[in-house]
């Protein structure tokens, strides 16, 4: 007999049973007050966790089409726009950007580097004739594990007249972003993630400078048509102007009541925590992270793979043999590193687990640098001094 795999991955991630029980309930439909009353709340807890008055829009769809969103709602075929990348996510935000014929200033850096402020303010100087109509950012990097620091750029392009949009797929509820305080104009989401929810929505703030944006905006769009979700959100009662996913956003409404009743606060700080003893484990196995410590997400933790080891094969080990599923690298990165999840639903015993296997896996994969125990005591040591 097997239980399910453990999702210890950077999306999909493992569901409450509160969230895998209510997709179970026959369809409403959705021009109805029922279904109005819960996307309503929704909208309403969705607010909370993105940290801004504006409302959210809703779209079925993954990450990467709200991503698209984001590009052909506030821009025409020739704008300049600077694309700030330190992965795979970043990169295709260039290529969605080149897509669409913006013309793309990019800044990328190598895989594992934090995005560099001060860099990114003297490009921004540099443009004194104001060109740069837009800048494009990650917020946790989930190909890295790495996080950028969202507020400085937000704070810097507060009076500018520039918008700021940023992937925090693989942040939000998790990591702080304060949305409206940092000055971020428009933030996307998806629900596989730190949400604790299915994957199929996709999630989209939008500022009142943005929707000025909006108005001179070239790009042809139909069905990514912000405004049209945003008209139905102004209505009395309010729905999206196409049949939304009923069921996912049913699950949402429990996920999000459950995130909220949690505390957001103490949301970041677990994952803080969960990050401090993934970094731990890394370290007692004689394992170096991918980026430097300060700049190591809360959500995800890449490990470089130690020279003599087939990496690829301690990830299969892990999955076929002990039922954990963690990711490897992706692009270039493949092969050289090992990234374990620890986003939404997974506690500080799924990540104790995780490690145990870690440790078997490079035992059976001939690491040798290492005391099989260490990592694993290390971490119940740390999680034993809040006993
Ligand atoms: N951005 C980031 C930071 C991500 O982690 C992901 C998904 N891994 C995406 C964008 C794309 O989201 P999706 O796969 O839902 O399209």
């Amino acid at each position: 007999m097997r239980k399910p795999k453990l999702l210890m991955t950077p999306g999909p991630t493992p569901l409450p049973p509160e969230v895998i029980s209510v997709m179970s309930q026959q369809i409403i439909h959705h021009r109805t007050k029922e279904f109005a009353d819960i996307f309503s709340r929704v909208n309403q807890n969705l607010m909370q966790v993105f940290q801004t008055k504006n409302s959210i829009l809703t779209f079925a769809a993954s990450g990467t089409g709200a991503m698209e969103g984001s590009v052909v709602n506030f821009f025409s075929e020739g704008d300049t726009v600077l694309v700030i990348s330190v992965g795979i996510f970043g990169d295709r935000y260039i290529n969605i950007c080149k897509t669409f014929g913006l013309n793309v200033i990019e800044k990328r850096y190598p895989y594992g580097q934090v995005a560099d402020v001060d860099e990114i303010i003297a490009i921004l100087e540099e443009d004194r004739e104001n060109r740069i109509k837009g800048v494009f950012v990650t917020h946790n990097e989930t190909s890295t594990g790495v996080t950028n620091n969202i507020e400085a750029i937000g704070k810097y392009l507060k009076n500018k007249e520039k918008i700021l949009i940023v992937d925090a797929v693989s942040s939000l509820g998790a990591i702080d972003l304060k949305t409206d305080e940092w000055g971020v104009d428009v933030v996307v989401t998806g629900s596989q993630k730190a949400l604790m929810s299915p994957p199929g929505l996709a999630f989209v703030s939008v500022s009142d400078r943005a929707w000025e944006f909006y108005k001179t905006s070239k790009l042809r769009k139909f069905y990514w048509d912000f405004k049209k979700y945003q008209d139905n959100l102004l209505k009395e009662v309010q729905d999206t102007p196409f049949t939304p996913a009923v069921t996912l956003i049913r699950a949402v409404d429990v996920a999000l009541r459950l995130l909220l009743d949690y505390g957001l606060e103490k949301n970041f700080a677990r994952h803080k925590k969960l990050a401090k003893l993934a970094q731990l484990a890394a370290e007692k196995l004689n394992l170096q992270l991918l980026p430097k410590k300060e700049h190591s997400s809360a959500v995800i933790t890449a490990i470089k793979s130690p020279e003599d080891v087939d990496i690829e094969k301690v990830r299969k080990i892990m999955n076929s043999k002990y039922d954990i599923m963690v990711t490897g690298g992706q692009g270039s990165l493949k092969g050289k590193i090992i990234r374990i999840g620890h986003m939404g639903y997974v506690d500080e015993f799924d990540l104790l687990k995780t490690i145990e296997c870690f440790e078997l896996s490079l035992l059976e994969c001939g690491y040798k640098n290492f005391e099989v125990g260490q990592a694993t005591k290390a971490v119940l040591q740390e999680i034993s001094k809040e006993v």
